[in-house]
């Protein structure tokens, strides 16, 4: 085979073969076909799309290019959750634990920020001594004993992907269909899993700007997920707004641990209690009103903050951060964000504000950057709210006053004021099965 008829098959629109798909994959991986090669690819891909057999194909050549997981010594249905990436979205932080301490065990590989979006393993990193490198053995017993650990994406896990990723984050070939089905889905069906509920993403903040583009990535990552033999679940929820009320590391775990003892902000609650309902539901925990029944009583109870907590310890961090949030030190600079204008916030360009705790210190421009902890945004106003002139949008926090100048006019750039006060809109939009 040879990679240039690969690649002007598909830049005439043609199917590829399984056999074709494989080879390149293991070609690439291996060293074989060079970058520039491979960035044409992606982008015939872009521009042609790919069919379910070809994306199926490519995401289990993905999958098959490393180590694949196999926890011999958990006991129990294990159970997923997995977001297609948002701005303020710290679901992972309140589900997996309220899953847990329900009985349904949770071993859970997280990402770091990507673009714009936040990362699990970056927030947990916001817990002074948590570790997010486990070896095998550690990993299995705290699963066993407190029932949740969540770890860093191990290395050897779908390789292609690293390497595909990294590409595609340079040749504007990140929000393809078939490229985003396959990164994800290869990731998950090689962890050891038997049932994943994905939170599609759709709107401004997300890759998959339309409702319609998400459902199709939904329908895809279900039914691959199920052809490989895993338990399927997708909700389908609104990011054209920033979940919850506080974005940035810290920050965000603030508003997990509040959300756990049932203060949390509305949206943020809402979609928690639906994702963590519908996990228990795959996991053969009852029917959808039995399992959010039991959903809030984990939280009244407290049995899901102590779970959060336990894990924290048994990971190497203080627990009593998480009983006690108000030892998380602030950062050492605020700044309040004011409206230049007046009317209701009609939308807001939600990647706009996760570019905007980017540039406070909060995410990463390259793999090497130290990521400030305590940096981000605390949202006042939301889409719906009234403002006046000189009202506080938003205040941002970061160690580098320095930072603040560039933070502010995005913010304000991303935030859309009009008369008309907006419809609500729901937040979990469509749910595929
Ligand atoms: N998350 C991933 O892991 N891969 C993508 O392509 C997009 C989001």
């Amino acid at each position: 085979m040879r990679m240039y008829d690969i690649i002007r098959k598909k830049r005439d629109g043609l199917e590829l073969s399984k056999a074709e798909i494989e080879w390149f994959v293991n070609g690439y991986v291996k060293g074989d076909i060079p970058d520039y090669q491979t960035s044409a690819l992606c982008m015939a891909i872009y521009f042609k799309g790919m069919t379910i057999e070809e994306t199926t194909a490519l995401t289990f050549a993905i999958r098959d290019s490393g180590d694949k997981l196999k926890f011999n010594n958990i006991n129990g249905l294990r159970v997923d959750k997995h977001s297609t990436g948002g701005v303020g979205d710290k679901t992972s932080l309140v589900v997996t634990p309220i899953v847990a301490s329900l009985g349904v065990k949770v071993a859970k590989m997280s990402g770091r920020g990507l673009g714009h979006t936040g990362g699990t393993v970056d927030k947990l990193e916001a817990i002074p001594g948590f570790k997010t490198d486990l070896p095998t053995e550690e990993f299995e017993e705290i699963v066993n004993r407190v029932g949740i650990a969540i770890v860093g994406q191990n290395a050897t896990l779908a390789p292609a992907d690293k390497l595909l990723y990294a590409l595609r984050d340079v040749t504007a070939t990140v929000d393809s269909l078939p490229l985003i089905v396959s990164s994800i889905m290869s990731k998950k069906l090689a962890a050891d899993d038997d049932c994943v509920v994905l939170d599609v993403k759709t709107g401004s903040g997300s890759f998959m700007k339309t409702k319609e583009q998400s459902r199709e990535l939904a329908e895809w990552m279900v039914a691959i997920g199920k052809a490989a033999g895993k338990r399927m679940r997708a909700l389908i929820t609104d990011m054209d707004r920033p979940l919850g009320y506080n974005i940035g590391n810290s920050l965000e775990v603030i508003e997990a641990i509040e959300t756990l003892k049932g203060n949390g902000p509305e949206d943020l609650t809402e979609l928690s209690v639906a994702l963590a309902a519908h996990m228990l539901v795959i996991s053969d925990r009852g029917n959808y009103d039995e399992c959010e029944r039991n959903v809030r009583r984990a939280i009244e109870s407290g049995d899901a903050l102590m779970t959060f907590a336990n894990m924290v310890e048994a990971q190497g961090g203080n627990k009593e951060w998480i009983l006690n949030p108000t030892l998380f030190p602030e950062a050492p600079y605020s700044y309040e964000v004011k409206s230049e204008k007046a009317g209701y916030i009609t939308g807001v360009n939600t990647e706009g504000y996760g570019v905007a705790s980017l540039l406070l210190g909060a995410g990463r421009n390259t793999m090497a950057d130290k990521i400030d902890f305590s940096a981000g945004i605390k949202l006042v106003k939301k889409t719906g709210d009234k403002v006046q002139i000189g009202d506080t949008l938003a205040v941002l926090y970061t160690s580098d006053e320095g930072r603040f100048a560039a933070s502010r006019v995005k913010l304000l750039e991303s935030t859309f004021i009009g008369d008309t006060k907006p419809a609500d809109e729901p937040l979990i939009l469509d749910i595929v099965e």
